[in-house]
Protein backbone atom coordinates (compact mmCIF):
# COMPACT_ATOMS: atom_id res chain seq x y z
CA UNK A 1 0.00 0.00 0.00
CA UNK A 2 1.73 3.51 -0.84
CA UNK A 3 1.77 6.12 1.95
CA UNK A 4 -0.74 7.79 2.58
CA UNK A 5 -1.15 11.46 4.67
CA UNK A 6 -3.88 11.33 7.47
CA UNK A 7 -5.80 14.18 8.90
CA UNK A 8 -8.71 14.18 11.50
CA UNK A 9 -10.21 17.48 10.89
CA UNK A 10 -12.20 19.11 13.96
CA UNK A 11 -15.07 20.91 11.58
CA UNK A 12 -16.83 20.43 9.09
CA UNK A 13 -15.05 23.56 7.30
CA UNK A 14 -11.94 22.43 7.70
CA UNK A 15 -12.79 18.68 6.39
CA UNK A 16 -14.54 20.64 2.99
CA UNK A 17 -10.64 22.58 3.15
CA UNK A 18 -9.23 19.21 3.01
CA UNK A 19 -11.81 17.76 0.17
CA UNK A 20 -11.18 20.61 -2.00
CA UNK A 21 -7.29 20.43 -1.41
CA UNK A 22 -6.99 16.41 -2.45
CA UNK A 23 -10.28 16.59 -4.88
CA UNK A 24 -10.61 13.23 -6.04
CA UNK A 25 -7.65 12.04 -3.99
CA UNK A 26 -8.83 11.95 -0.90
CA UNK A 27 -10.31 9.08 1.16
CA UNK A 28 -13.45 9.61 3.55
CA UNK A 29 -13.13 7.49 7.16
CA UNK A 30 -16.74 7.70 9.28
CA UNK A 31 -17.13 4.68 10.95
CA UNK A 32 -14.33 3.18 8.85
CA UNK A 33 -16.54 -0.46 9.02
CA UNK A 34 -16.64 -0.59 5.43
CA UNK A 35 -13.62 1.46 3.90
CA UNK A 36 -10.93 -0.18 6.46
CA UNK A 37 -11.98 -3.41 4.60
CA UNK A 38 -11.09 -1.79 1.04
CA UNK A 39 -7.96 -0.33 2.39
CA UNK A 40 -6.92 -2.95 4.13
CA UNK A 41 -7.01 -5.47 1.25
CA UNK A 42 -5.75 -2.30 -1.55
CA UNK A 43 -8.93 -1.83 -3.20
CA UNK A 44 -7.99 1.42 -3.22
CA UNK A 45 -5.04 3.53 -3.24
CA UNK A 46 -5.33 6.78 -1.42
CA UNK A 47 -2.93 10.42 -1.86
CA UNK A 48 -5.12 10.63 2.22
CA UNK A 49 -7.47 9.69 4.53
CA UNK A 50 -9.80 12.23 6.19
CA UNK A 51 -10.76 11.25 9.51
CA UNK A 52 -14.22 12.80 9.98
CA UNK A 53 -15.15 10.80 13.16
CA UNK A 54 -14.88 13.77 15.47
CA UNK A 55 -17.38 15.68 13.57
CA UNK A 56 -19.81 15.76 16.19
CA UNK A 57 -21.74 18.45 14.32
CA UNK A 58 -22.90 15.87 12.59
CA UNK A 59 -24.25 13.63 15.12
CA UNK A 60 -27.44 14.26 15.45
CA UNK A 61 -31.72 12.80 15.18
CA UNK A 62 -33.76 15.35 15.49
CA UNK A 63 -37.56 16.45 14.59
CA UNK A 64 -37.29 19.79 13.21
CA UNK A 65 -39.99 21.33 10.81
CA UNK A 66 -42.49 18.55 10.01
CA UNK A 67 -39.11 16.60 9.58
CA UNK A 68 -36.87 14.19 10.66
CA UNK A 69 -33.20 15.10 10.34
CA UNK A 70 -30.08 12.64 10.73
CA UNK A 71 -26.54 13.78 10.91
CA UNK A 72 -24.64 11.88 8.88
CA UNK A 73 -22.28 10.37 11.50
CA UNK A 74 -24.92 8.98 13.51
CA UNK A 75 -24.46 5.39 14.56
CA UNK A 76 -26.91 2.17 13.98
CA UNK A 77 -26.53 1.83 17.85
CA UNK A 78 -27.73 6.00 18.14
CA UNK A 79 -30.74 5.42 15.75
CA UNK A 80 -31.71 2.13 17.66
CA UNK A 81 -31.72 4.08 21.27
CA UNK A 82 -33.31 7.15 19.95
CA UNK A 83 -36.85 7.24 21.47
CA UNK A 84 -38.47 9.37 18.67
CA UNK A 85 -37.29 6.77 16.00
CA UNK A 86 -38.57 3.54 18.29
CA UNK A 87 -41.85 4.60 18.43
CA UNK A 88 -42.68 6.86 15.04
CA UNK A 89 -40.42 5.07 12.87
CA UNK A 90 -40.72 1.46 13.20
CA UNK A 91 -39.17 0.29 9.67
CA UNK A 92 -36.39 2.56 10.48
CA UNK A 93 -35.78 1.44 14.54
CA UNK A 94 -36.29 -2.34 12.89
CA UNK A 95 -33.59 -1.92 10.05
CA UNK A 96 -31.50 0.12 12.47
CA UNK A 97 -31.36 -2.90 15.12
CA UNK A 98 -30.89 -5.73 12.02
CA UNK A 99 -27.65 -3.96 10.98
CA UNK A 100 -24.58 -6.02 11.82
CA UNK A 101 -23.14 -7.01 15.58
CA UNK A 102 -23.35 -4.33 18.08
CA UNK A 103 -19.34 -3.74 17.47
CA UNK A 104 -20.49 -2.88 13.65
CA UNK A 105 -23.81 -0.83 14.95
CA UNK A 106 -21.44 1.14 17.57
CA UNK A 107 -19.03 2.30 14.64
CA UNK A 108 -21.13 2.00 11.23
CA UNK A 109 -22.97 5.56 10.64
CA UNK A 110 -26.03 6.00 8.35
CA UNK A 111 -23.56 7.87 6.05
CA UNK A 112 -21.06 5.61 5.98
CA UNK A 113 -24.31 2.84 5.10
CA UNK A 114 -25.95 5.14 2.18
CA UNK A 115 -23.03 6.57 0.35
CA UNK A 116 -21.50 3.34 0.39
CA UNK A 117 -24.78 1.98 -1.35
CA UNK A 118 -24.03 -1.69 -1.11
CA UNK A 119 -25.88 -4.19 -2.47
CA UNK A 120 -26.22 -5.98 0.68
CA UNK A 121 -26.84 -2.10 2.50
CA UNK A 122 -29.98 -1.67 4.80
CA UNK A 123 -30.67 1.52 5.33
CA UNK A 124 -31.02 2.53 2.02
CA UNK A 125 -34.03 0.67 1.19
CA UNK A 126 -35.71 1.61 4.29
CA UNK A 127 -34.72 5.46 3.34
CA UNK A 128 -36.04 5.35 0.06
CA UNK A 129 -39.48 4.55 1.30
CA UNK A 130 -39.37 6.85 3.73
CA UNK A 131 -38.54 9.11 0.55
CA UNK A 132 -35.61 10.56 2.05
CA UNK A 133 -33.32 13.25 0.75
CA UNK A 134 -29.84 13.58 1.31
CA UNK A 135 -28.03 17.06 1.79
CA UNK A 136 -24.34 17.23 0.59
CA UNK A 137 -21.66 19.69 0.94
CA UNK A 138 -18.61 20.95 -0.39
CA UNK A 139 -16.67 24.18 0.07
CA UNK A 140 -18.83 25.74 -2.97
CA UNK A 141 -22.30 25.41 -0.87
CA UNK A 142 -24.88 23.25 0.01
CA UNK A 143 -26.86 20.61 -2.39
CA UNK A 144 -30.11 18.06 -1.60
CA UNK A 145 -31.57 15.35 -3.31
CA UNK A 146 -33.92 12.69 -3.17
CA UNK A 147 -32.31 9.78 -2.43
CA UNK A 148 -33.79 7.91 -5.48
CA UNK A 149 -32.05 10.28 -7.63
CA UNK A 150 -28.55 10.44 -5.67
CA UNK A 151 -29.00 6.39 -6.81
CA UNK A 152 -29.92 7.39 -10.11
CA UNK A 153 -26.88 5.98 -11.97
CA UNK A 154 -26.50 2.02 -11.54
CA UNK A 155 -22.74 1.81 -10.55
CA UNK A 156 -22.47 5.20 -8.52
CA UNK A 157 -23.68 7.90 -6.27
CA UNK A 158 -24.30 11.07 -7.52
CA UNK A 159 -22.02 12.89 -4.82
CA UNK A 160 -18.63 14.71 -6.00
CA UNK A 161 -15.34 13.95 -5.33
CA UNK A 162 -15.32 17.02 -2.98
CA UNK A 163 -18.55 16.33 -0.79
CA UNK A 164 -19.30 15.31 2.21
CA UNK A 165 -22.99 14.11 2.71
CA UNK A 166 -23.86 15.96 6.22
CA UNK A 167 -27.31 14.47 6.44
CA UNK A 168 -30.41 12.63 4.96
CA UNK A 169 -33.78 13.83 6.05
CA UNK A 170 -37.56 12.92 5.89
CA UNK A 171 -41.56 13.75 6.43
CA UNK A 172 -42.21 13.02 10.19
CA UNK A 173 -44.56 9.98 9.47
CA UNK A 174 -47.91 12.01 10.40
CA UNK A 175 -50.72 9.90 12.28
CA UNK A 176 -52.29 7.62 9.79
CA UNK A 177 -48.59 6.37 8.44
CA UNK A 178 -47.34 3.25 9.22
CA UNK A 179 -43.60 1.84 8.16
CA UNK A 180 -41.80 -1.32 7.97
CA UNK A 181 -38.64 -3.02 7.24
CA UNK A 182 -37.36 -6.85 7.28
CA UNK A 183 -34.65 -8.30 5.77
CA UNK A 184 -33.80 -12.17 4.51
CA UNK A 185 -30.44 -13.53 4.95
CA UNK A 186 -29.26 -16.64 6.10
CA UNK A 187 -28.47 -17.07 9.65
CA UNK A 188 -30.18 -14.60 12.12
CA UNK A 189 -26.63 -12.70 13.73
CA UNK A 190 -24.80 -10.52 11.16
CA UNK A 191 -27.19 -11.15 8.38
CA UNK A 192 -26.13 -9.88 4.48
CA UNK A 193 -29.36 -9.05 2.84
CA UNK A 194 -30.59 -11.73 0.98
CA UNK A 195 -33.89 -10.07 -0.16
CA UNK A 196 -34.78 -6.73 1.82
CA UNK A 197 -38.16 -4.79 1.73
CA UNK A 198 -38.77 -1.81 3.30
CA UNK A 199 -43.04 -0.22 3.10
CA UNK A 200 -44.50 3.36 4.19
CA UNK A 201 -48.33 2.98 3.92
CA UNK A 202 -50.52 6.04 4.87
CA UNK A 203 -54.59 5.33 5.33
CA UNK A 204 -57.26 7.49 4.83
CA UNK A 205 -60.11 8.81 7.94
CA UNK A 206 -61.96 5.77 6.35
CA UNK A 207 -59.02 3.44 6.21
CA UNK A 208 -58.15 3.17 2.78
CA UNK A 209 -54.80 3.32 1.34
CA UNK A 210 -54.01 6.56 0.20
CA UNK A 211 -50.30 6.25 -0.47
CA UNK A 212 -47.92 3.25 -0.73
CA UNK A 213 -44.39 3.31 -0.50
CA UNK A 214 -42.89 -0.24 -1.19
CA UNK A 215 -38.96 -0.30 -2.31
CA UNK A 216 -37.10 -4.10 -2.46
CA UNK A 217 -33.32 -4.13 -1.87
CA UNK A 218 -30.61 -7.01 -2.36
CA UNK A 219 -31.98 -7.97 -5.93
CA UNK A 220 -30.36 -5.06 -7.94
CA UNK A 221 -27.54 -2.49 -7.26
CA UNK A 222 -29.75 0.32 -5.76
CA UNK A 223 -32.88 -0.11 -4.05
CA UNK A 224 -35.84 -0.23 -6.39
CA UNK A 225 -39.25 1.03 -6.16
CA UNK A 226 -41.89 -1.35 -7.13
CA UNK A 227 -44.55 0.84 -8.62
CA UNK A 228 -46.96 -2.00 -9.84
CA UNK A 229 -47.47 -2.89 -5.95
CA UNK A 230 -48.02 0.81 -4.77
CA UNK A 231 -50.64 1.04 -7.48
CA UNK A 232 -52.23 -2.04 -6.48
CA UNK A 233 -52.67 -1.20 -2.64
CA UNK A 234 -53.54 2.51 -3.12
CA UNK A 235 -57.45 2.57 -2.39
CA UNK A 236 -57.56 -0.08 -0.66
CA UNK A 237 -58.70 -1.00 2.99
CA UNK A 238 -55.73 -1.73 4.99
CA UNK A 239 -56.53 -5.61 5.67
CA UNK A 240 -54.99 -8.63 5.80
CA UNK A 241 -56.69 -9.54 2.82
CA UNK A 242 -55.33 -6.66 1.05
CA UNK A 243 -52.22 -7.01 1.91
CA UNK A 244 -51.48 -10.88 1.21
CA UNK A 245 -51.72 -11.14 -2.58
CA UNK A 246 -48.94 -8.17 -2.35
CA UNK A 247 -46.57 -11.72 -1.67
CA UNK A 248 -47.05 -12.98 -5.15
CA UNK A 249 -46.59 -9.73 -7.10
CA UNK A 250 -43.10 -9.33 -5.38
CA UNK A 251 -42.31 -12.48 -6.62
CA UNK A 252 -43.45 -11.66 -9.93
CA UNK A 253 -41.08 -8.70 -9.29
CA UNK A 254 -38.17 -10.36 -8.33
CA UNK A 255 -38.33 -12.87 -11.20
CA UNK A 256 -38.37 -10.04 -13.48
CA UNK A 257 -35.63 -8.41 -11.95
CA UNK A 258 -33.19 -11.03 -11.78
CA UNK A 259 -33.98 -13.59 -14.58
CA UNK A 260 -31.22 -15.45 -15.29
CA UNK A 261 -29.55 -14.89 -11.83
CA UNK A 262 -28.61 -18.37 -10.46
CA UNK A 263 -30.03 -16.86 -6.87
CA UNK A 264 -33.49 -15.81 -8.29
CA UNK A 265 -35.77 -19.36 -7.55
CA UNK A 266 -34.45 -18.65 -3.76
CA UNK A 267 -34.62 -15.04 -3.66
CA UNK A 268 -38.57 -15.38 -5.75
CA UNK A 269 -39.81 -17.74 -2.57
CA UNK A 270 -38.41 -15.86 0.29
CA UNK A 271 -39.83 -13.04 -0.79
CA UNK A 272 -42.78 -14.49 -0.15
CA UNK A 273 -42.28 -14.41 3.87
CA UNK A 274 -40.73 -11.39 3.69
CA UNK A 275 -43.81 -9.83 2.02
CA UNK A 276 -46.14 -11.48 4.72
CA UNK A 277 -43.66 -10.52 7.69
CA UNK A 278 -43.33 -6.85 6.30
CA UNK A 279 -47.51 -5.95 5.49
CA UNK A 280 -48.02 -7.88 8.75
CA UNK A 281 -45.91 -5.63 11.17
CA UNK A 282 -47.65 -2.62 8.71
CA UNK A 283 -50.71 -4.36 10.16
CA UNK A 284 -49.53 -3.96 13.90
CA UNK A 285 -47.84 -0.24 13.59
CA UNK A 286 -51.91 0.46 12.62
CA UNK A 287 -52.63 -1.80 15.58
CA UNK A 288 -54.67 -3.72 13.44
CA UNK A 289 -52.81 -7.30 14.36
CA UNK A 290 -49.92 -8.66 16.22
CA UNK A 291 -46.65 -8.43 14.04
CA UNK A 292 -43.61 -9.41 16.04
CA UNK A 293 -40.44 -6.93 15.10
C1 LIG B 1 -19.00 -7.66 9.96
C2 LIG B 1 -19.78 -6.62 9.20
C3 LIG B 1 -21.17 -6.69 9.20
C4 LIG B 1 -21.93 -5.74 8.52
N1 LIG B 1 -23.28 -5.87 8.51
C5 LIG B 1 -24.02 -4.97 7.82
C6 LIG B 1 -25.45 -5.09 7.78
O1 LIG B 1 -26.06 -5.98 8.38
N2 LIG B 1 -26.13 -4.17 7.06
C7 LIG B 1 -25.51 -3.15 6.38
O2 LIG B 1 -26.19 -2.36 5.74
N3 LIG B 1 -24.17 -3.02 6.41
C8 LIG B 1 -23.41 -3.90 7.11
N4 LIG B 1 -22.04 -3.78 7.12
C9 LIG B 1 -21.41 -2.70 6.36
C10 LIG B 1 -21.08 -1.41 7.16
O3 LIG B 1 -20.95 -1.67 8.52
C11 LIG B 1 -22.16 -0.33 6.96
O4 LIG B 1 -22.29 -0.05 5.58
C12 LIG B 1 -21.83 0.97 7.71
O5 LIG B 1 -22.99 1.72 7.88
C13 LIG B 1 -20.79 1.81 7.03
O6 LIG B 1 -20.61 2.99 7.79
P1 LIG B 1 -19.17 3.50 8.20
O7 LIG B 1 -19.35 4.75 8.95
O8 LIG B 1 -18.40 2.44 8.87
O9 LIG B 1 -18.60 3.80 6.73
P2 LIG B 1 -17.08 3.90 6.28
O10 LIG B 1 -16.50 2.55 6.13
O11 LIG B 1 -16.34 4.88 7.10
O12 LIG B 1 -17.31 4.53 4.83
C14 LIG B 1 -18.04 3.84 3.82
C15 LIG B 1 -17.99 4.65 2.52
O13 LIG B 1 -18.74 5.83 2.65
C16 LIG B 1 -17.90 7.00 2.50
N5 LIG B 1 -18.40 7.94 3.51
C17 LIG B 1 -18.64 7.68 4.82
N6 LIG B 1 -19.25 8.73 5.41
C18 LIG B 1 -19.35 9.70 4.45
C19 LIG B 1 -19.91 11.00 4.44
N7 LIG B 1 -20.50 11.55 5.52
N8 LIG B 1 -19.85 11.70 3.29
C20 LIG B 1 -19.27 11.17 2.17
N9 LIG B 1 -18.76 9.92 2.12
C21 LIG B 1 -18.80 9.20 3.25
C22 LIG B 1 -16.48 6.51 2.70
O14 LIG B 1 -15.54 7.28 2.01
C23 LIG B 1 -16.59 5.10 2.13
O15 LIG B 1 -16.53 5.14 0.72
C24 LIG B 1 -21.26 -4.70 7.81
C25 LIG B 1 -19.86 -4.60 7.85
C26 LIG B 1 -19.13 -5.54 8.53
C27 LIG B 1 -17.62 -5.43 8.55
Amino acid sequence: MKAFNFYTPKTLTEALDLLNQYKGRATVIAGGTDVVIELTERQRDTDCVININKLNELRYCKVEDGKVKIGALTTFTELENDPYIRENVKGLHSCAVHVGSPQIRNLGTIGGNVVNCSVAGDSPTTFMALDATVVLQSKAGKREMKLTDFYANCKKTQIADDELMTEIYFDAPAKGIATATMKLGKRKALVIVVVGLAVLVEKDDAGNISRAQVVIGGVSPKPARLPKVEEYLVGKPVSKATFAPCADMLSDAVREMIPTRASMPYKKEGVKGVSDKTFGRILADFGLQEGGR
